[in-house]
């Protein structure tokens, strides 16, 4: 990996509560300002104060589908977007943001961009024009190219977020995902969420620096990845996601140890499992904090 990181550098994947909540924002967008400036700088001044060195910008300003539908052409939105024309790229969609994060952030801490896959994305949709699931994928995957290659004029890792790829493993995934990181030469990582364990011996076939998955829901991956062999550093989830009890230091340095013996030290990245944005602020934070605590226990430096 082109990019020198922290020992068990710790991250997120992504998305963390809006703040204030993002019904308030929508009621609150007046006068021309942008209230997700503010939901943005919580996001990620909490990140940095709970001791992240990898940041995002808390994709607090949408979900992750309609954070990406409504910026491309050819959708109409509905409760489920539908896709009327060629998708295009009508032009930068996050940049703003990374842009904005990264000013926050100064040299405080890295910054990971984060694109929402071309699969996850066409599988959400209502297709009305391509009458080809690999054709309207590949669609997003070639509009999404090019603001993956702005991205990665601002951040410091770009990540894909391919959560349906454990729901169903399309066989042209490699394909997807070499289009759309084409001509990025930043460090490129991949979160899928769910059960992988039946796919991971694929995923290592991808065109990826990191491979990031849930380790604490499925602990049974573990066993399945320590019998392949591959290449990629591992964005090891440590932390629950999904449950709102705030796990203790000594559960989750235990995960840790687990993780490093499965993969080794050198190539473990720490996470919590997946996004956390629909935890409440104060727990999502907790998580965060207790998994630094947890890292500094064990590589023995906890003061
Ligand atoms: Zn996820």
């Amino acid at each position: 990996m082109n990019i020198e990181l922290p020992e068990l550098a710790t991250t997120v994947v992504g998305s963390f509560p809006s703040t204030p909540p993002v019904d308030a924002l929508f009621k609150y967008c007046r006068d021309g300002q942008d209230p997700f400036h503010e939901s943005l700088e919580n996001a990620v001044e909490a990140q940095i104060s709970a001791g992240i060195q990898i940041v995002s910008d808390g994709q607090t300003r949408n979900d992750m589908v309609k954070l990406f539908t409504t910026k491309l052409s050819g959708i109409r939105m509905r409760s489920k977007p539908v896709v009327i024309k060629e998708i295009g790229y009508k032009g930068p969609i996050t940049v703003q943001d990374q842009k904005l994060a990264k000013q926050i952030i100064g040299d405080r801490a890295l910054l990971k961009g984060i694109i929402t896959g071309p699969f996850t994305l066409a599988m959400s949709c209502q297709d009305d024009f391509y009458g080809s699931m690999e054709k309207l994928a590949m669609g997003f995957a070639e509009a999404l190219n090019k603001e993956a290659r702005q991205l990665s004029e601002i951040v410091d890792i770009l990540q894909i977020d391919e959560p349906f790829f454990s729901v169903e493993y399309p066989e042209y995934a490699g394909q997807l995902i070499s289009t759309i990181f084409s001509g990025v030469k930043i460090p490129k990582a991949m979160h899928v969420c769910g059960d992988v364990g039946q796919i991971f011996s694929q995923l290592v076939e991808l065109p990826v620096d990191i491979l990031d998955h849930e380790f604490s829901a499925h602990p049974e991956l573990m066993d399945i990845v320590s019998d392949i062999d591959f290449t990629q550093h591992i964005g090891f989830g440590c932390v629950r996601s999904d449950v709102n009890e705030v796990e203790s230091i000594e559960i989750i340095s235990e995960r840790i140890k687990k993780g490093i013996d499965c993969v080794g030290q050198s190539r473990l990245l720490l996470d919590p499992d997946c996004g956390l944005r629909h935890l409440p602020p104060e727990v999502a934070k907790s998580k965060l904090e207790n998994m630094v605590k947890a890292r500094n226990v064990v590589i023995g430096n906890e003061s």
